[in-house]
């Protein structure tokens, strides 16, 4: 993967509160092109291998539960500086601190169950994608 690439997830929250196409929307509205998608529900282990960074956080047991309770759609972008402008589209971590118009403004419930996911840096932006897409599922 480039660097003109991120990783998303439309969360448990977000898909179970019927946010897939307006959050979708929102994307494809501001210039990112889809080139991997999957609707598809992450396993326990799943969660933990992704979050690990977080694991000594005192939310990690509540971050491996809310993001294991249900499905996900999980996605690759790509647009100009993917990283930063997806960050800036999604607002930060608590939707109660996300700028107007952004989509944690828009769908998120709480700083947990927060909608969506973006990757931090082009790094981690490659090993997301790689960890939840072969290379046959990218485009
Ligand atoms: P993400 O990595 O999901 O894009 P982020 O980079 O904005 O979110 P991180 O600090 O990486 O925020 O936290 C990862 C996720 O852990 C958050 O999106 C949220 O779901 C959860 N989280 C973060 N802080 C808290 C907290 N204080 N209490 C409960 N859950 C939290
Ligand atoms: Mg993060």
């Amino acid at each position: 993967m480039t660097t003109n690439r991120t990783f998303t997830m439309i969360k448990p929250d977000a898909v179970a509160n019927g946010h897939i196409g307006g959050i979708l929307d929102k994307i494809t509205s501001a210039g990112f092109k889809i080139v991997a998608m999957k609707y598809t529900q992450l396993s326990r282990r799943d969660a933990q291998e992704f979050y690990a960074v977080h694991r000594e956080r005192p939310f990690f047991g509540e971050l491996v539960q809310f993001m294991t309770r249900g499905p996900i759609v999980s996605a690759i972008l790509e647009k100009d500086n993917a990283v930063e402008d997806f960050r800036a589209l999604i607002g930060a971590t608590n939707p109660a601190e996300a700028a107007e118009g952004t989509i944690r403004k828009m769908y998120a419930t709480d700083i947990a169950e927060n909608a969506v996911h973006g990757s931090d840096s082009d790094e981690n932006a490659t090993i997301e994608g790689a960890f939840h897409f072969s290379g046959r599922e990218i485009y």
